[in-house]
């Protein structure tokens, strides 16, 4: 995953660097580095192991000077998180120093021809590999900076976003980009590159995207050039404009991004919802259905492909498709789709859902469905990411920047526009009746008040939270809607407070997990008052006989759930299809007062990062 930056300009790169990092810090945090280089040439590369305040640290008295420089925040893929596999990495004569996003999968086949021409390596990582063979190539063609990095790329199997400086060479940076991404920005006199645009809002909102195998030269004068890898021939420059703020990128006066990003909920899904409940809250519009309105009535499968919470949510949305469209419905790793040699045809529908627009496996998967000739439709977050500029159509949740490493305000907006494409799809295709999607819709209006009022509970999360964060097992348990509520309350806790738990179809609990029950594990139980509510009270009775810990989320005055659970959390009633919205939102307080309690960094898990852009 990492994050990378870079800056060349007329001012001091070092601060532009580590102000970067500390943004991108969401993308890995096992190491970070800088290399600065100074306007009489001199290259200084500085890295230290863990987060991006122990290298600021280690800086103290160190020479930062440089108008030129780039800096990686490490999320590791090929060797451990020590100071030698840190980025960046150097070459051989310490000429080079490159910072690297992906992974170079031939990097064995490449480092052994290397070290056959007398390489030697310091590192694990197949970064290493890939500035040595640049040095290579250079001193073999005796080529410029540009001709060897691109020469050297044409020999790479993998993914990356990379930047390379050159000792000697204050005026030039390049960069290029294959499945990774890489933004550029654009100031006055002044060149700003990352992963993405959070390091580059405040300086400028020009931006250009660099799309995939293009590379770029970036010269002092903030002369910008991007050429095609493969022909060398010049892309066209396509300038974009950010609609990013600084302040979307602040804690804004909570403890943490996660805190800030679970009490956002009621406005993000207002902005989620924002012109597309129209007719007075009696029908649900979104353009990039209706611009498709022929792939939708006639399509014969919808295959969804997500990751992590994006699964969750895609477990949500296919319940609602296959009730409102009447289509089959598949729900996909997208991991497992891309090498499951899937069958499709021109006649499905493939929706992948990521938050950040950037996830590998989910980005393959596209590639894969669009080369069976289906119709693919993204659903994520960040503008302008890969995944919507690859796909067919699309929809944005548009609940701003997330940068809590556990997704919360992002689920509860996937799982928002999913309900709105079954509504908007279902009404294409006749199978969805109008007084159903004036139901659903109006509520969908409701929706940020009840959110309100569900975050009404977090003092009461926050008592039950303290007689629980000793448990070192929890069983999370829902049905129908709620059985991916249940798996996403399960992600939450492990995620954040290292505490395992497992999410489980309530009826499934009989075939295995019941034998775990007992006084020391407590079962978390969604059983709002929907068409299963008396298959979840037996559930429920069944957890109880075997002397576990129930605690509910349930509806207000449920006495029947009241009777048996030892705790309720009480949710407002809202239609069955919208019951994970509401109820996600205290899973997400209950994992977040937990982790808080365990001391754990709820933004920045262990061995977690935000956006996962290797395989
Ligand atoms: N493969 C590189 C490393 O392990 C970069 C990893 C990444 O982008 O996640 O250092």
């Amino acid at each position: 995953m990492c994050g990378i930056v870079g800056y060349i300009g007329k001012h001091k790169a070092y601060d532009v660097l580590v102000k970067g990092l500390h943004r991108l810090e969401y993308r890995g945090y096992d190491s970070a580095g800088i290399a600065l280089l100074k306007d009489d040439g001199t290259l200084n590369v500085y890295k230290a192991k863990g987060k991006v305040a122990n290298l600021e640290a280690s800086l103290s008295g160190k020479d930062v000077e440089g108008t030129l420089g780039i800096a990686h925040t490490r999320w590791a893929t090929h060797g451990e998180p020590n100071d030698m596999n840190a980025h960046p990495q150097v070459s051989q004569s310490r000429s080079l120093a490159i910072v690297h996003n992906g992974t170079i999968e031939n990097y064995n086949v490449l480092k052994e021809a290397l070290v056959q021409h007398g390489y030697t390596f310091t590192s694990e990582t197949d970064t290493e590999v890939l500035v040595q063979l640049i040095e290579y190539v250079k001193q073999e063609n005796r080529c410029s900076l540009f001709d060897a990095v691109r020469e050297a790329l044409l020999q790479v199997v993998g993914a990356y976003a990379i930047a390379v400086v050159e000792k000697d060479n204050p005026d030039t940076l390049i960069v290029a980009r294959k499945s990774s991404p890489l933004v550029i920005g654009i100031g006055q006199d002044e060149t700003f590159i990352a992963s993405d645009a959070t390091p580059i809002v405040e300086y400028t909102n020009q931006v250009i995207y660099l799309k995939d195998d293009e590379i770029a030269v970036i010269s002092r004068k903030a002369a910008i050039q991007i050429l095609s890898l493969e022909n060398n021939l010049p892309s066209q420059l396509n300038i974009q404009t950010l609609r990013l703020s600084v302040e979307q990128l602040e804690k804004g006066g909570y403890d943490t991004f996660m805190q800030k990003e679970i009490f956002e909920q009621p406005s993000t899904l207002c902005d989620c919802l924002r012109g597309r409940i129209v007719d007075g809250g009696e029908r649900v519009v979104l353009s990039g259905v209706i611009e498709n309105k022929e792939r939708f009535l006639h399509a014969e499968r919808i295959i969804f492909v997500a990751c992590g919470s994006s699964w969750h949510a895609a477990l949500i949305g296919k319940r609602a498709m296959q009730e409102m469209c009447q289509l089959p419905v598949e729900v996909e790793y997208a991991s497992e789709f891309r090498y499951g040699n899937p069958y499709i045809t021109d006649k499905d529908i493939v929706i992948a859902i990521s938050q950040s627009g950037e996830t590998a496996d989910t980005l393959a998967a596209i590639q894969l469905a669009k080369s069976k000739g289906a119709f693919v439709y993204g659903v994520c977050n960040v503008v302008g990411a890969s995944i919507p500029r690859n796909t067919d159509s699309g929809t944005y949740i548009h609940v701003g920047p997330e940068i809590g490493v556990a997704s919360t305000k992002a689920f509860t907006g996937q799982v928002t526009v999913l309900l709105m494409l079954a509504l908007c799809a279902g009404e294409i295709r006749g199978t969805v009746r109008p007084d159903t999607i004036k139901e659903i819709a109006s509520a969908l209006l409701r929706m940020p008040d009840m959110l309100t009022e569900v975050l009404k509970l977090d003092p009461v999360v926050s008592e039950l939270a303290k007689i629980f964060t000793y448990a070192h097992n929890f069983l999370y348990l829902g049905r129908g809607y709620n059985y991916p509520t249940a798996l996403e309350g399960a992600l939450k806790l492990k995620e954040i407070s290292y505490i395992h738990a497992e999410g489980y179809p309530a009826a499934e609990m009989k075939h295995g997990p019941i034998a775990l029950i007992d006084q020391e594990m407590p079962t978390v139980i969604i059983a709002p008052k929907d068409s299963l509510h008396d298959k979840i009270v037996s559930n429920i009775q069944q957890v109880k006989s075997r002397g576990g810990l129930v605690i509910a989320i349930t509806n207000k005055g449920d006495s029947a759930i009241a009777r048996l659970a030892n705790y309720c959390l009480e949710i407002p009633d809202v239609p069955e299809c919208l019951t994970p919205i509401v109820a996600s939102v205290p899973l997400q307080l209950l994992a977040y007062y937990i982790a808080i309690n365990k001391g754990r960094n709820v933004d920045q898990p262990r061995n977690l990062a935000k956006s996962v852009t290797v395989e």
